[in-house]
């Protein structure tokens, strides 16, 4: 039974999606203004885990993350290097998608940015203006927090009498408000200012939360199962998301609420103004590979924090080096035809020690646990010449298992997949020879799967990718 703790309750909680078989998942992406850390890449890393394990329990899944591409600080950057704000996020867009392609990161169904949902964003200020959850201030539109009695469900901070200047990243700007907790929605431009779009309550541009808003409820719909996105965020960001939405709906806005720890650096959080960071870029050039830094993401569950040193990810980069050297070495063995039950037995058993580690809101730690424990039985197995053909085949496919959701083998697999088809004929071949045709068959089958073409000529079996 899968289990997530949702900030939401403050407890684990069993997952049970709004449609039976379909997850809608929201995760904040980057604000693409400079290169993502290695930091931003933990909650991505988990993101991907999290959208993996779920299609691997077998839900269709829709997940949207958008791409902050207007900011304050974007504006600003743009400004001194002379160009449009889209000219300025360009290349860290391009960047920002090549570097979690890298890291083995699927692109989630929908990347939605946020210049191009302003309709969307004053569609939904002009609701909170009309219901009394947003009011004018020296041209400026601001949420009212205690127009909502549910601020501060999230963070479980709480609001009641009007605190100013509550702990978190409260945005104390220089406009004039009636709570210094409320928040922008809407930010007044100067006519002569490039970055701005016209609305109903005047020329503006949005506020950071409305944005999110108003991609998740236009790609998943008012309410939606899954919102997800580093610890900062909590609050005020998601806190703000739920007031502003809610405030619009009155719906629930987001069933399970999930939070990545922080990447620290020596007890510090890792973050581009602390100027503690590593961009994934800095550590390739390093010559680290991409598998290892995303080994070191998940070696650690998603809801502690991780330290990073160099001796971990050296550490990381060993791990992975065995791991694909045992694929390897289990694949090209020459091995006897035949099942041993004992061992099938044990390593069914830590497919259910991955899932049950997995199903524990994602507890990445102890599933490569599992997988470690699998790979030290069938080293043993292999040194004692107690695994036979299709005890490998068993194993393999585990593996293939294990790293639809972890995805730390990578492309060794066409390098090592020639011996796989080879002892995949030659099983084959013996199948034939004892009038065993459905296997014959299957096999047949299971090597077209992977797109490999048999070809029977008089001088014995042809094979080829298609
Ligand atoms: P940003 O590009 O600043 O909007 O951040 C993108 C994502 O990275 C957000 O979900 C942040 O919460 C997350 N994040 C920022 N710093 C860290 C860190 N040191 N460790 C883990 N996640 C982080
Ligand atoms: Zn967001």
């Amino acid at each position: 039974m899968l289990k997530f703790y949702n900030t939401l309750s403050g407890q684990l909680e069993e997952f049970q999606p709004l449609k039976t078989g379909n997850v809608r998942l929201y995760i904040c992406g980057p604000t693409v203004w400079s290169f993502a850390h290695i930091g931003n890449f933990r909650t991505f890393a988990f993101g991907d885990v999290l959208r993996r394990y779920l299609k691997y329990k077998g839900y269709n899944l829709t997940h949207v993350m958008n791409l902050t591409d207007v900011d304050d600080r974007i504006i600003n950057e743009a400004k001194k290097a002379g160009k449009t704000i889209d000219e300025f996020t360009a290349p860290f867009i391009e960047a920002f998608w090549e570097d979690a392609d890298a890291l083995g990161i699927e692109r989630p169904e929908i990347a939605p940015r946020a210049t191009e949902h302003i309709a969307e964003m004053i569609e939904i200020i002009e609701k909170l203006l009309e219901n009394g959850h947003a009011y004018e201030s020296d041209g400026s539109i601001y949420y009212r927090i205690s127009a909502f009695a549910d601020y501060g469900k999230l963070s479980k901070i709480n609001f009641a009498g009007n605190v100013s200047g509550a702990s978190g990243r409260v945005d104390n700007d220089k406009y004039d408000k009636e709570n210094a907790n409320d928040f922008a929605l809407w930010k007044l431009v100067d006519a002569d200012e490039p970055t701005g779009w016209d609305a109903s309550f005047g020329r503006g541009r949005p506020g950071w939360h409305i944005e999110c808003s108003a991609m998740a409820m236009k790609y998943l719909g008012e309410t939606f199962d899954i919102h997800a996105g580093g610890i900062d965020l909590k609050f005020p960001h998601h806190e703000n998301e739920i007031a502003q939405s809610e405030g619009a709906t009155a719906k629930l806005f987001a069933k399970y609420w999930l939070h990545a720890e922080h990447l620290k650096v020596e007890g510090e959080t890792m973050s581009k103004s602390l100027g503690n960071y590593y961009t994934f870029r800095d550590l390739t050039r390093k010559g680290y590979s991409a598998s290892a830094i995303r080994y070191l993401l998940l070696s650690v569950p998603y809801h502690k924090q991780l330290n990073f040193t160099f001796e971990t990810l050296d550490g990381a980069v060993n791990t992975i080096e065995r791991l694909r050297d045992f694929r390897k070495r289990l694949s090209e063995s020459n091995l006897k035809d035949g099942i041993n039950p004992d061992l099938q037995e044990k390593v069914k058993n830590y497919l259910t020690d991955f899932e049950a580690a997995m199903d524990d809101n994602l507890n990445t730690s102890q599933a490569l646990a599992a997988l470690h424990n699998l790979v030290r039985e069938v080293n043993t197995a292999l040194a004692h010449e107690v695994i036979c053909t299709e005890d490998r085949s068993l194993i393999l496919h585990i593996i293939d298992k294990f790293d639809s959701v972890l995805n730390i083998f990578g492309k060794v697999k066409e390098e090592i997949l020639d011996a796989e088809i080879e002892n995949l004929i030659e099983e084959r071949q013996a199948a034939r020879h004892n009038r065993n045709f459905a296997r014959s068959d299957e096999i047949r089958d299971l090597l077209l799967e992977k797109g490999i073409v048999l070809e029977d000529t008089k001088d014995g079996v042809r094979w080829k990718r298609k």
